[in-house]
C-alpha cells in the first residue's frame, strides 16, 4: 500500500502557496487551508457515516466543493461521484441508480433534479462548507488500484456509464501532463469546463494542484470575463472546448487583448475548426489541439507550439507515460496516413465501468483501451484524430468522415457552425446530411459548388439544412445523436 494522499503532502511543502481561487469572488485558498477543509469533509464523511468503498455524490456547479469532497474521498477511501447537472432529473435517477451513493451533497439550485427517494441522503453543500467539524483521526489503508472517482461519461453516444478512476490512474495522468507538458508551481488555470467532467477535473485542475499551481474556478463562460481573469491572476494554460473558443475569438475584447501571461491556449474534447487555429496564430499566440477522453486520463499526447504550424490539426505525439497505437479491424497495426482505430495504454487508464464488466471486457483487452476513436500517424510520427468511428458514414459503399467534410465547409466565409452527419437512407445506405449555421444569406447550390471543389463527390452532402444553432451537449459539445433523431 503506498500513501495516496499527496495533497496533505503537497501542504506540508508549499503550505503558503494559493492553490485555489474562486473565479466570481475571488476568495483565495492556499494549500494549507485546501487540506485542512479536506481534512475537516472527511471528518464530516465520517461523521454520516461515510467508509472505504462507499459512493459520495455531488450535484453542484463548479466551486471549491469539489475539491474539498474529492480530498475528502481520497482520504477516506470513499468514491467521489461527481453529477452533470445539465442532464435531465431521468438521468440522474438513471445514475444515482446506477452508483448508489450513501451521501448526496447538492447545491440548493439543483434541488428539483433529484428523486425524493434520496431524500434520507442529501446534504446541502452550505452544511458541508461550514466546515466546523471537529477533525476526528481516521486510520484506512487505501491501495492504488482502489477506487476514487466515477465519471460518468457524456452521454454523447447513448447511456452515461460510470467510468472508475482508481488513485492510480488519477496519479499518473497528474504526472504524465506535469512532465510531458512541462508544467510547473508557477502554473495558473482557469476552468470554465465543468468540473463533473474530466475536462474540468483531471485534465489541468489535479495536475496543477499536485505540481503547486493554481486554479481558478469558474462557473459560467463568458469572454469578458474570461479575459479580466487571466489578466488578474496572471493564467498561464487554458483549456476549452471549441464550442467555447468559437465564441472567445468572435468577441470585441478578444480582438485588442494581448495575454502576455499566457504560453497555452488548449482545445479539446471535440474536432477544432482551423478558423481557430487561424485566430490565435494572427495574434502569435501558442494554440494547441489535445485529444482526450475520460477513461484515458484525460490527456494523451502533446505537440510542442511550433509544430501546430507545419502540422496543422494534429495532436501530437503521445506523451511520455501512454503509449497510442491504430489498428484495421482485423486488429493490426497501420502504417502511416492509414485510417484505424485509437487504443491507448498506460497507468493512466480507467479501471472498469460501474456494474458493467461486459462493456468493460469490451472496451479495454490486453491492457489497451479501445476508444472507438478513429485517427492516423503520418510519417513523422504526428497523430490526427478523424472521428469517432460510430459517426462515420458508409454511403454507396465509401467510407465518408464527417470531420473532413466539416473541415471544408467550415472555411467557407458564410459558416459560423456545421455538424456533419449520416442519416439512414433506403438507397445509399446512408446519406452525408449537413447541418450549417449560416452567417449571411447562405444558399444550398454555393454549399454545393464550394463542397464539389475540394471534396471528391461521394463526400459532397446530399442534404443541406440551414438552423440557427446546433444542439450541444453539457459540456458544449455538437450533439449529432440529436441531429440524427431530428432527420428520423
Ligand atoms: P460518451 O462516451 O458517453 O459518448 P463522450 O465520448 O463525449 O461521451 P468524453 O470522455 O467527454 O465522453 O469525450 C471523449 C471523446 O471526445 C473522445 O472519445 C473523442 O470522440 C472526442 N474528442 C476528444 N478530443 C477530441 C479532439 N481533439 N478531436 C476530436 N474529437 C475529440
Amino acid at each position: 500500500s503506498w500513501d495516496t494522499d499527496w495533497l496533505k503532502k503537497r501542504a506540508r511543502i508549499t503550505p503558503d502557496r494559493v492553490a485555489v481561487v474562486d473565479g466570481e469572488t475571488r476568495e483565495r485558498w492556499t494549500y494549507d487551508n485546501l487540506n485542512e477543509r479536506a481534512e475537516h469533509q472527511a471528518s464530516l464523511l465520517l461523521d454520516q457515516g461515510i467508509g472505504k468503498g462507499d459512493r459520495v455524490a455531488l450535484l453542484a456547479p463548479n466551486t471549491v466543493s469539489y475539491f474539498d469532497l474529492l480530498f475528502a474521498c481520497m482520504k477516506l477511501g470513499a468514491i467521489f461521484v461527481p453529477l452533470n447537472w445539465r442532464l435531465s432529473s431521468k438521468e440522474i435517477a438513471y445514475i444515482l441508480q446506477d452508483c448508489q451513493p450513501k451521501l448526496l451533497a447538492y447545491d440548493d439550485k439543483f434541488l428539483p433534479l433529484i428523486p425524493n427517494k434520496y431524500e434520507g441522503i442529501l446534504l446541502g453543500v452550505q452544511q458541508l462548507l461550514a466546515g466546523s467539524q471537529p477533525i476526528i483521526p481516521f486510520d484506512v489503508s487505501i491501495e492504488e488500484n482502489d477506487p476514487l472517482a466515477i465519471i460518468y461519461t457524456g452521454g454523447t453516444t447513448g447511456h452515461p456509464k460510470g467510468a472508475v478512476l482508481t488513485h492510480k490512474s488519477v496519479f499518473y495522468n497528474a504526472i504524465n501532463t506535469i512532465i510531458s507538458w512541462n508544467l510547473t508551481c508557477e502554473d495558473t488555470t482557469v476552468t470554465y469546463m465543468p468540473m463533473f467532467h474530466t475536462g474540468g477535473l483531471n485534465a489541468l485542475s489535479l495536475p496543477l494542484l499536485h505540481i503547486g499551481g493554481k486554479v481558478v474556478i469558474a462557473d459560467k463562460f463568458e469572454p469578458n470575463h474570461l479575459i479580466d481573469v487571466i489578466n488578474e491572476e496572471q493564467c498561464t494554460i487554458l483549456l476549452l472546448v471549441p464550442t467555447m473558443y468559437h465564441v472567445l475569438i468572435q468577441s470585441e475584447r478578444f480582438q485588442k487583448a494581448a495575454f502576455p501571461s499566457m504560453h497555452t491556449f488548449l482545445s479539446g474534447g471535440a474536432p477544432c475548426s482551423y478558423r481557430i487555429y487561424e485566430a490565435f496564430a494572427k495574434k502569435g499566440l501558442a494554440f494547441k489541439e489535445g485529444y482526450g477522453l475520460t477513461e484515458a486520463g484525460p490527456n494523451n499526447f502533446y505537440i510542442n507550439t511550433r509544430d501546430v504550424v507545419n502540422k496543422r490539426g494534429s495532436v501530437g505525439k503521445p506523451m511520455l507515460y501512454n503509449n497510442v497505437k491504430i489498428i484495421d479491424d482485423d486488429g493490426r497495426d497501420v502504417g502511416s496516413s492509414e485510417v484505424g482505430e485509437i487504443l491507448i495504454s498506460g497507468h493512466h487508464l480507467f479501471d472498469h465501468y460501474w456494474n458493467s464488466p461486459s462493456i468493460t471486457a469490451a472496451t479495454i483487452k490486453n491492457g489497451w483501451l479501445y476508444t472507438g476513436d478513429l485517427g492516423k500517424y503520418d510519417e513523422d510520427g504526428y497523430f490526427y484524430i478523424v472521428g469517432r468511428k460510430k459517426d462515420m458514414i458508409i454511403t454507396g459503399g465509401e467510407n465518408v468522415f464527417p470531420l473532413e467534410v466539416e473541415h471544408v465547409i467550415a472555411e467557407h466565409d458564410l459558416v459560423t457552425e456545421v455538424a456533419v452527419v449520416g442519416v439512414a437512407d433506403e438507397k445509399w445506405g446512408e446519406i452525408v446530411t449537413a447541418f450549417i449555421v449560416p452567417k449571411g444569406g447562405l444558399t444550398e447550390a454555393e454549399v454545393l459548388t464550394y463542397c464539389r471543389t475540394y471534396l471528391g463527390s461521394y463526400k459532397v452532402p446530399k442534404v443541406i439544412r440551414f438552423v440557427s444553432q446546433l444542439p450541444k451537449t453539457a459540456v458544449g459539445k455538437i450533439d449529432k445523436k440529436q441531429l440524427v433523431e431530428m432527420m428520423a
